[in-house]
């Protein structure tokens, strides 16, 4: 697959992370106007909401891009998922007649702020890269035992909160929650000092279901995905975690990029997951390849200062794919829902630069990593930045995400001291 070219002359750089190849889908906003459905074209945003409304857009089923959130879309079905996709290629390529037309419907990224763009219904989160897994439990069990026994067989996940869904650029306040230092026997409530990020891709459900799915229709669900940012208070998860799982640790936020790549973009860079070290049950096999060779990168600007890059990975790391973390999903009867946002779990290489989360880097804070300005990091600090970045790269020219980004800010004051 090469570039295809548009008369958007931006988007025909190899540089950009919206070409034609792409077309991403998000809601945006400028001054003085209410959110509504764009696609990213190059440096510019194609205000796919004015494009219907103009009759330069036609769904069946519709107007489905007037509401602010890509939701209308999803629930029309993949048909209506192909259709759009055509019709937007065939406005935005080169020697398109509509392209005067259209030319008034464009806006500068760079003058639009981004905001969420879709509703997450519902919010899992997984635990399905071995190597993250087999550091994390290295840390906490030993590497004996460093992955739990039902790990080869099973992709785990936790039921999260899709209230804690932000978008890219939403500053993210330090939590406070029940703390236990190693040697102490009782818990203090305090602002958490272990803040962490989780690298991971999240997968975003367009196809309802109301029972088992198998991983082929659970494939044919995803719509599309996101860069996720999993924020994680390792000292609160530290202490709350056993025998549930995480809770208050994982509920101050989760960030998303916001462009929705859509599945049919990722199409030529399916890869496979790695080879069974153990046999998986039948449900669970995939009948292709469903990952994506999608490269990825984390940094860290801490306040007033440069963007250091912390980690690079890619997605072809998972040991499952989300495909089968949907149809796992599916095996107890569990419904799906439009904009249900499967996160894929921390994604982290074998070699140290290539982990996906500060206590995989530091190595539980034993090890703290330096940053360009002799600072070092064991994990966030207040202030600091951190940004993931994901682009899958074809024949000249790459498929992007755009950046997610997050701010952390200090602690408020004791919330309870009233
Ligand atoms: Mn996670």
């Amino acid at each position: 697959m090469t570039l295809k070219k548009s008369w958007v002359e931006s988007a025909n750089s190899a540089e950009t992370d919206f070409p034609l190849n792409n077309l991403p889908y998000g809601v945006f906003a400028t001054e003085g106007t209410a959110p509504r459905c764009g696609v990213a074209i190059g440096d510019m945003v194609l205000d796919a909401a004015a494009a219907e409304a103009a009759g330069l857009i036609a769904l069946e089923g519709g107007p489905l891009l007037q509401s602010g959130a890509w939701n209308p879309v999803m629930g029309a079905g993949a048909a209506v998922w192909k259709d759009l996709r055509r019709q937007l290629v065939t406005l935005l390529s080169e020697g398109a007649a509509e392209a005067e037309a259209l030319r008034p419907m464009l806006v500068p990224l760079a003058g639009a702020t981004l905001c969420m763009p879709f509703a997450v219904t519902e919010y899992t989160d997984f635990y399905a890269s071995k190597n993250h897994a087999f550091n994390v439990g290295t840390m906490f069990r030993g590497p004996e035992n460093a992955l739990p026994p039902n790990w080869l067989s099973i992709p785990i996940g936790y039921n999260g909160r899709a209230s804690s869904v932000v978008v890219s650029g939403s500053d993210v306040r330090r939590p406070w929650g029940q703390l236990k230092a190693p040697d102490a026997e009782l818990p203090i409530f305090a602002p958490c000092k272990r803040f962490d990020l989780e690298l991971e891709m999240g997968a975003i459900v367009g196809t309802p279901s109301s029972g088992p799915v198998s991983v082929a229709e659970a494939d044919d669900m995803i719509f599309g995905y996101v860069l996720l940012n999993d924020w994680s208070a390792r000292d609160i998860q530290a202490w709350e975690y056993q025998p549930l799982g995480p809770f208050q640790a994982k509920a101050t936020a989760t960030t998303i990029s916001p462009w929705i790549v859509t599945k049919a973009a990722l199409e030529p860079f399916r890869a496979p997951t790695p080879p069974r070290e153990r046999e998986l049950l039948p449900y669970l096999a995939e009948p292709g390849p469903m990952l994506y060779d999608i490269d990825l990168s984390v940094t860290l600007t801490p306040a007033g200062g440069v963007e250091n890059t912390i980690s690079r990975t890619n997605y072809t790391n998972m040991y499952y794919s989300a495909a089968q973390q949907l149809c796992h999903h599916t095996t107890s009867g569990c419904s799906m829902r439009v904009g249900d946002l499967l996160g894929s779990g921390t994604i982290s290489g074998t070699e140290k630069d290539t982990r996906g989360s500060l206590l995989e880097l530091s190595w539980g804070g034993k090890e703290p990593i330096t940053l360009d300005s002799g600072e070092t990091r064991s994990f966030l600090e207040d202030g600091d930045t951190l940004t993931l970045y994901g682009a899958a790269q074809g024949d000249g020219y790459r498929v992007g995400f755009g950046a997610c980004a997050g701010t952390l800010l200090p602690a408020l004051d004791d919330p309870f001291a009233r």
